[in-house]
Order: C-alpha cells, then sequence, then structure tokens
C-alpha cells in the first residue's frame, strides 16, 4: 500500500515535463491520478500507460487553458471518468503545474502576450480552485508549481517571472483562507529543469547546459524528478504542518 493509497490527484499539464514526472510519482504511492493535458493526447495517454503499469490507476483529462470555459471543461470532464473509476466525486489533491513561459524583456511583451501568460499560469488555477472547492475533501492539499524566478530577477521572462510572483501570493492567502478545512496549500519553486520548456536552448547545447549547471550550487541542471519529489512530499501526510509556503526547488541556484 502506498502512503496516498485512496486518494485522488489531479495534475495540470501531467503530460510532461514536470507534471509527468509527479503523476507517476503520485501514482506509484497509489493515488488514483486524473493526468490534466492541453493538446497532447498522445503523451498524456502515455503517462496514463506508465502509471499502470507500474500498477496504478489513472486517466487523462484534456480542457486548453486559457480559453473561454477551460475550467468548466476540466472539471466536467473530470467528473465523468471519476465516477468511472469508482471515486465518489472528490479530490484529494490539486498540483497545479501547467504552464508556459513565453521569452521578452520589458521592452518586447506585447499585451496579447501578457494576457495570455496571465491567463494560463494565474487565472486558469485560480479558477480551478475555485471551482474545485466543492470537490475538494477536508484534510486536502494545494500545490502550486510557481519558479525560481521569483526569487531571481531574469529579465528575459519578466512576465511569466510575474506570474509565479501572483502564485505564490495565492498559495500564502489560499493556505489561510482553507485552513480551518485541514487543507494545505504551498508553492514550489523550481530552478533550470531539463524539459521541452527549455529544450531549444538546452538540449544538445552543451556549453547551455554548462552554464544552466553552473548555476545550481549542486552543479548540475535539475530533472522532472527532482520537483516531483518535493511535490508529493507536500502531498504526503508528513508535510501536514507545512502551509503557505514557498519551498525552493532549484538545486540552490544562485545563492
Ligand atoms: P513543459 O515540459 O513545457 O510541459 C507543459 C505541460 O503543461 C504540458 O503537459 C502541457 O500540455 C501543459 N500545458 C501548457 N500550456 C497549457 C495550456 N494552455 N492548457 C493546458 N495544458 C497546458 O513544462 P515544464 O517545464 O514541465 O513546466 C511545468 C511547470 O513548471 C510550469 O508551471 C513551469 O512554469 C514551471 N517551471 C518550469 C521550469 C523549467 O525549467 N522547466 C522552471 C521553473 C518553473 P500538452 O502536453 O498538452 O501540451
Amino acid at each position: 500500500m502506498g502512503s496516498l493509497a485512496g486518494r485522488t490527484a489531479l495534475v495540470t499539464g501531467g503530460s510532461r515535463g514536470i507534471g509527468r514526472a509527479t503523476a507517476e510519482r503520485l501514482g506509484r504511492e497509489g493515488a488514483l491520478v486524473a493526468v490534466h493535458y492541453g493538446r497532447n493526447g498522445g503523451a498524456a495517454e502515455e503517462v496514463v500507460a506508465s502509471i499502470r503499469a507500474a500498477g496504478g490507476t489513472a486517466f487523462a483529462v484534456r480542457a486548453e487553458l486559457g480559453t473561454g470555459g477551460d475550467v468548466e471543461a476540466l472539471w466536467a470532464e473530470f467528473d465523468r471518468q471519476i465516477l468511472e473509476h469508482g471515486d465518489s466525486g472528490g479530490l484529494d489533491i490539486l498540483v497545479n503545474n501547467a504552464g508556459i513561459t513565453p521569452r521578452g524583456h520589458i521592452e518586447e511583451v506585447t499585451p496579447a502576450a501578457f494576457d495570455e501568460v496571465f491567463a494560463v499560469n494565474v487565472r486558469a488555477p485560480f479558477f480551478l480552485v475555485q471551482q474545485g472547492l466543492k470537490r475538494l475533501r477536508d484534510g486536502g492539499r494545494i500545490i502550486n508549481v510557481s519558479s525560481g524566478a521569483t526569487r531571481i530577477a531574469l529579465t528575459d521572462i519578466i512576465a511569466y517571472g510575474m506570474t509565479k510572483g501572483a502564485i505564490d501570493t495565492f498559495s500564502l492567502t489560499l493556505a489561510k483562507a482553507l485552513g480551518s478545512r485541514g487543507i494545505t496549500v504551498n508553492s514550489v519553486a523550481p530552478g533550470i529543469i531539463d524539459t521541452d520548456m527549455n529544450a531549444s536552448w538546452l538540449r544538445g547545447n552543451e556549453a547551455a547546459e554548462q552554464s544552466a549547471a553552473q548555476l545550481s550550487a549542486l552543479g548540475r541542471v535539475g530533472r522532472p524528478e527532482d520537483v516531483a519529489d518535493v511535490v508529493a512530499f507536500l502531498a504526503s501526510d508528513d508535510a501536514r504542518w507545512v502551509t503557505g509556503q514557498v519551498i525552493d526547488a532549484t538545486g540552490g541556484s544562485q545563492l
């Protein structure tokens, strides 16, 4: 029996990268995992298959966040499938992980790009939680994936960094609002992780990889599992007394 047996988890952006590693880890701990994705159904089905192959249970949920009716569509699909899997319809662990990282300095960010990154990274998790509150069981967990960009000034992703600042404030305030229900809310802030998000400049570019590795006190680029394991800790009973916090998972970047 895994430590999360009997719990249900929803991981947004569970089809790739940090979300995939998180979904797989929660699945190994025994949770029934809803693997959310936006467009890449094949990748989501791969994650579901890998969780099942490891003895777990999972299903995929599609909803493109940042578009009209996104959150309603996600919950409608979640509700439909969760009943099929024999759950009473509730949720124990919500991981708000899906996100985009458009590049742009202050001079370059257009109003449309600004609105899009806030719609996906901030508005979607906000309303996902708002509309999920009646599903979230007392004693549950909300884990929001933030970024080291709230602590380290990264001028080429200024709007993105601002969205993660908003997420950290969300975690702080929501932790207070939901504490009476025994629900904990925390942020996890990764540094540079080897995912598709960074593939264009990191993968196959030795010089870029070396300079990214040097940012971390531990001297390497992060792996999705490095973050997933922290999320799993926050989802576990061991983290019951931690709430309203930002857990830095940057491998000690720019200390
Ligand atoms: P990734 O490899 O690019 O994967 C992104 C995931 O989010 C995919 O599952 C994707 O679904 C989903 N997604 C993206 N936009 C979506 C949308 N509009 N609607 C629905 N789903 C959407 O990303 P990652 O690197 O794992 O990043 C995950 C989280 O960690 C993000 O919040 C990111 O800001 C944060 N983070 C990442 C790093 C890093 O270095 N990688 C550092 C700090 C923080 P599809 O597969 O369907 O496209």
